[in-house]
């Protein structure tokens, strides 16, 4: 059976589509709509047509940025907003005519990985977002561990710090408002006065400033996976986003992390991704 994956980012929809082992076929990017949801289901719509052209039979799964609420049936915990609120499982299906699968891209991206990439050896594999928001996603034996009610895995929104930073979710002190992306370049500017992006940042932190912001990250980078690895002991950790990208987070990151589990064997292998941007299209395929 072939496969089609659609992984709608902020910026662009890419669409794939697999044959049964999983090989390339097609591929197709087109970008996203701005704050335009009819325009997002019409493209992607479009992307479907073009890589089924002459298909007897296929599968297709959608990579979200957020989760469809269990209770609502509605999109909920998107930074693409306009897609906050829609039937957009319902909708598609009703223009196309299909059923389809829909995860978001944390789950997505595990999947991928646990399956075709960097923890394709592991059983039991915890992902990690880390980007402009921090997610992750559970899959046992390569198959996703959505939870009850779709949570499994959101350590971003775990209390680092009780009374800590304001989230957006409501509550204080999250993870992600901690060691996501604009979190970190914050916190860079409450030190240093200045606004420079993470890339800028870790090019320069051997002083006084940068030494702090780095050993506040890693402590807390630490203690947010510890935490994770104390409940979950998976086999395998993956790192994706924008973030990891970054060095040391493979080398004193892990180090930190290690120091905060409660065992006196610590030996969880924490990856880099090797589907980078990727990762959310094929995870869509097998959903
Ligand atoms: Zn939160």
């Amino acid at each position: 059976m072939y496969k089609i994956g659609i992984d709608l980012g902020g910026t662009k929809i890419e669409g794939i589509l697999l044959d049964d082992s999983l090989n390339v076929i097609q591929r197709i990017r087109v970008l996203t709509p701005k704050n335009d949801y009819q325009g997002i289901v019409n493209e992607i719509s479009y992307l479907v047509d073009q890589l089924s052209t002459n298909l007897p039979d296929f599968t297709l799964g959608v990579c979200t940025p957020g989760t469809i609420s269990k209770k609502t049936g509605l999109l909920k915990n998107s930074n693409t907003q306009c897609l906050i609120g829609k039937s957009i499982k319902e909708d598609l299906e009703n223009k196309l005519g299909k059923k389809i699968s829909m995860e978001n891209d944390a789950n997505c991206f595990t999947l991928a990985e646990a399956t075709m990439g960097a923890a394709k050896d592991f059983d039991l594999v915890f992902g990690v977002i880390l980007g402009t928001g921090v997610g992750g996603g559970i899959v046992i034996n390569k198959k996703l561990y959505p939870g009850r009610t779709n949570i499994a895995g959101e350590w971003g929104h775990h209390t680092l710090h009780h009374n800590g930073n304001p989230c957006y979710c409501g509550k204080m002190g999250c993870v992600e408002t901690y060691i996501s992306g604009p979190s970190l370049e914050n916190q860079w500017k409450k030190l240093t006065g200045e606004s420079k992006r993470i890339p800028e940042i870790i090019q320069n932190i051997t002083n006084e400033n940068g030494k702090k912001w780095k050993s506040e990250f890693m402590e807390n980078f630490g203690y947010g996976l510890a935490n994770v690895i104390d409940i979950l002991d998976p086999d395998a950790i993956v790192l994706g986003g924008g973030l990891s990208n970054i060095d040391f987070l493979y080398t004193e990151g892990k180090e930190s992390v290690y120091n905060k589990v409660f065992s006196d064997l610590v030996d969880t292998p924490i990856l880099k991704n090797q589907l980078g941007d990727s990762a959310g299209v094929f995870g869509a395929c097998i959903i």
